[in-house]
């Protein structure tokens, strides 16, 4: 248990963290704010002491997304938005690769995770050694890395990509031919939007992979005028089941613009919760997925972390310049 000792909610915390719960009132219930508004409260002050921002991925809990977050968003986002900030601390309220991602493209900035233990399975799934055996086995073919990679694969990799740019990215190269890792439904999607052929790597996210797409049939059997939107890291069965594919920006993007009345998200469940607080008029049928590596961030973590400015993202200088012209490459591909 982090040490929170201290903290409490009072009438003033009450009344300073209302507009707060204001926002997030749809989606945690009124007798859970008293345990989360005192660490929103200090989170927010110790962050002006420390100029230090927060950001936080899209699968975050509600209380962080909307409680304590300064920029929010999908990895894109995330890594794009990193570097527009003049904060000496940046906190990635999200998994370890997303750490790194930022200290890249900040490399002056301390850099925190407030649980290094949040990883990711597709990150997980490939080493630099693999991708150096990728490289000889296909020589000349460029390799496209997704974000959801170490440093260390960075390194290796030609340029990066994520789930909002990856069509863009791929033909970015002007090769008939692209390995693309680690995520091979990814890999997959990608190829049914373009004519450049795909290799793809046997990664899987383990958040979406669990997805069927009989259980979309059967939502779609139980809920009137459902419209399915889905993460392009499901299995073909899944997409080939939705009304739409996208990133998870593209996915808030879409019930922004079309306001729905009716939703189902396929991909991790915090998701809904926020787009949930953000869009009273849709209502959001949830096939819950948990992220376990995105739930270990708490805001008792990310309280500890701007008390101790620990844990700090390091990564050693030689790769890091590598990884950082593959991330810098992505960033500079024009979306379409
Ligand atoms: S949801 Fe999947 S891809 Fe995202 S961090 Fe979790 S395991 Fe990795």
């Amino acid at each position: 248990m982090r040490d929170t000792t201290g903290l409490a909610y009072t009438p003033d915390i009450a009344a300073a963290t209302q507009p707060i719960y204001e926002r997030v009132k749809r989606v945690i219930p009124a007798v859970e704010w008293p345990f989360h508004a005192p660490l929103v409260h200090e989170i927010n002050r110790l962050k002006g002491e420390r100029n230090a921002v927060i950001l936080a991925h899209n699968y975050q809990t509600p209380e962080i997304f909307h409680g304590v977050a300064d920029i929010v968003g999908d990895s894109l986002a995330l890594a794009a938005r990193a570097t527009e900030t003049d904060a000496d601390v940046i906190v990635l309220a999200g998994v370890h690769f997303m750490a790194e991602t930022a200290k890249l493209l900040n490399p002056a900035k301390t850099v925190l995770i407030p649980d290094t233990g949040a990883g990711c399975s597709l990150a997980e799934s490939i080493t630099a050694a693999d991708v150096r055996l990728l490289r000889e086995r296909y020589p000349g073919v460029p390799v496209v890395a997704y974000v959801n990679t170490s440093a260390d694969v960075k390194a290796e990799v030609d340029i990066c990509c994520t789930s909002g740019n990856a069509v863009e990215v791929v033909e970015s190269l002007g090769a008939p031919r692209v390995i693309m890792l680690p995520d091979e439904y990814l890999a997959k999607y990608v190829a049914t939007q373009t004519s450049v052929e795909i290799i793809a790597w046997k990664g899987h996210c383990e958040v979406h992979e669990r997805f069927t797409g009989d259980e979309i049939r059967e939502f779609r059997g139980r809920f009137d005028e459902l419209i399915v939107i889905a993460h392009p890291e499901c299995p073909p069965d899944v997409l080939e089941a939705a009304d739409f594919v996208g990133s998870t920006a593209r996915m808030v993007d879409f019930v922004a613009d079309r306001r729905p009345p009716r939703v189902l998200m396929v991909t991790e469940c915090s998701m809904s919760d926020n787009v949930a607080a953000a869009s009273p008029e849709t209502e959001f049928v949830r096939p819950c997925n948990l992220c376990p590596h995105m739930k270990k961030i708490t805001l008792a973590n990310i309280l500890d972390s701007l008390r101790t400015l620990e844990p700090q993202v390091t990564i050693a200088p030689e790769v890091a310049d590598r990884a950082r012209r593959s991330v810098e490459r992505m960033l500079a591909v024009k979306p379409r």
